[in-house]
């Protein structure tokens, strides 16, 4: 690497001496985002609005699947309908932001930017269900939402983020169960198989669920910083808004019910997680089933004989299968590109030069490994295909890796203090299930209960930290 190649690498700053700078260098300097002029709005450049589409459209597929259809409902709410279900409105209130004039008029009812859309969605359910055999409603809308955060980080957590919503109504609780559950894994398979990050589910403690929600259920991954970042999240809403809002159909038996209600969310903030997880001190390291580009193509000494015809033909051919970039820019070197393109985590990137086409081969680089392998010219759009699928498990295995090292048992506070300070992860232990006790854990530390999740482990009878009896293990750590 010459000298100033070094220092192009350099910019970013190690993760193990700041890595909230790490993460900020990386997002602006591979042109993600860029802050906007209002505090807590993020602009998406291209290259991450791209990674977006890609997870979006591995989602619509699932939902539409699955017997969901997108619609869209408005993005400003009546105040009065905020109001309607009390547990919901305490707990959103504090983050709403309100429209209060038209032009210069001010209105008669001030209406709040969504900042999530149950309400607004159960005032038109309520007009629109008639009889059970009405029933299930499933929708869903891909939109954008405002909540006004006190602290925010692009991606992760901003004022206004994208999103999808779904909205189900069912005759029974089971049904709406099922549901709930359905999509939360759903949202697993798109972390593990799409993103290569691996989640623990499982269900949120009372304090933790959602404002209005029965029940609430989450995905949980671990960065590496050893900082969880809730995923994605699925709501058994039971009868809350449904009651509420008055919504009731004609059931079976003649007479007037109120449906069962579910609600499922993800976020932008998937691709903070993406980023947290995989990347390293070069960049980002792209998971290839959302990288914008999955492979780049860089010829060397390109200015010789045959050179650019040869790249161009392998260029199309590749086209055909796969998201390819073709970096024939005359102004940098052939290094300057490999670093570039590395700091951007482009999964495979495809050295072709004259030697190479002497001997009818190119090279190809992995982006997760660094390694380098020589391919036939004839084998490559196949060994393209093999090697995306490499890279993928290989990611998600090395992820599964970070976070198993850094998931430790403890049997007190004392211990799991001593931990969070010194190697933080998630801290699995027998938990009593009760506020007054998570209250505790959380003062002074910010520790939080992640889940109880369902895949669980007999640890003892006890909770590990006030020692009431106690039936579930939890996950515990601080969160993003
Ligand atoms: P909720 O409706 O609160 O359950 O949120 C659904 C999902 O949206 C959460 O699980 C998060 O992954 C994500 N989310 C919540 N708040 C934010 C935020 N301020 N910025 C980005 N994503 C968010
Ligand atoms: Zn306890």
């Amino acid at each position: 690497m010459g000298k100033k190649e070094k220092q192009f690498v350099a910019e970013i700053t190690p993760m193990e001496v700041d890595f909230a700078q790490w993460y900020t260098d990386v997002i602006l300097k591979t042109d993600l985002v860029d802050y906007s002029p209002v505090k807590g709005f993020m602009v998406i450049k291209p290259y991450g609005y791209a990674i977006w589409e890609n997870i979006q459209q591995y989602m619509d597929k699932r939902f539409k699947d699955t017997g969901h259809k997108n619609c869209y409902f408005p993005l400003l709410i009546p105040e009065s309908l905020l109001q309607k279900e009390a547990e919901h409105v305490e707990g959103f209130a504090p983050e709403v932001a309100w429209v209060t004039h038209g032009g210069k008029e001010e209105l008669a009812e001030r209406l709040c930017v969504r900042p999530t859309s149950e309400t607004i969605i159960c005032e038109m359910y309520s007009r629109w269900l008639k009889s059970y055999r009405d029933l299930p409603f499933l929708y869903n809308q891909w939109c954008s939402v405002v909540r006004w955060e006190k602290s925010t980080r692009p991606f992760l957590r901003t004022s206004e983020f994208l999103w999808q919503e779904g909205h189900t109504l069912h005759e029974t609780y089971d049904e709406a169960q099922e549901e709930t559950l359905r999509m939360l894994e759903i949202y697993k398979q798109t972390a593990e198989e799409l993103l290569a990050m691996p989640v623990v589910t499982g269900q949120k403690s009372e304090k933790e669920k959602f404002a209005g929600a029965y029940a609430t259920y989450t995905m949980e991954a671990l960065m590496h910083d050893g900082k969880a970042l809730q995923a994605g999240t699925s709501h058994n809403l039971g009868q809350h808004f449904t009651t509420a809002f008055n919504i009731t159909y004609l059931d079976r038996d003649g007479e007037l019910k109120n449906p069962y209600h579910t609600s499922w969310g993800v976020s932008t903030r998937l691709i903070g997680g993406l980023i947290m997880v995989h990347g390293d001190n070069r960049g980002l390291v792209l998971p290839p089933r959302v990288a914008p580009t999955q492979v780049v193509i860089v010829p060397i000494a390109a200015h010789k004989g045959g050179v650019m015809e040869r790249t161009m033909e392998l260029f199309s051919e590749l086209k055909n299968s796969y998201r390819v970039e073709l970096d024939d820019r005359e102004n940098y070197s052939p290094g300057w590109k490999f670093n570039e393109w590395e700091m951007k985590g482009v999964p495979i990137r495809v050295e072709i030069g004259p030697k190479d086409i002497e001997n009818g081969q190119a090279i190809l680089f992995r982006r997760d490994t660094l390694e380098k392998e020589t391919v036939a010219l004839e084998d490559l759009s196949g060994r393209v295909q093999t090697l995306l699928d490499e890279i993928h498990n290989n990611m998600l295995y090395k992820a599964k890796m970070m976070r198993d090292e850094k998931t430790y048992y403890v049997n007190n506070f004392e211990e799991m203090k001593e931990l969070m300070k010194t190697k933080p992860g998630f801290v699995k232990a027998m938990w009593c299930q009760e506020r007054e006790c998570e209250d505790k854990i959380k003062e002074g530390t910010g520790i939080t209960v992640r889940c109880l999740p369902f895949e669980q482990e007999k640890l003892g009878d006890t909770c590990a930290f006030c020692e009431k009896p106690a039936h579930k293990m939890a996950y515990f750590a601080k969160a993003y």
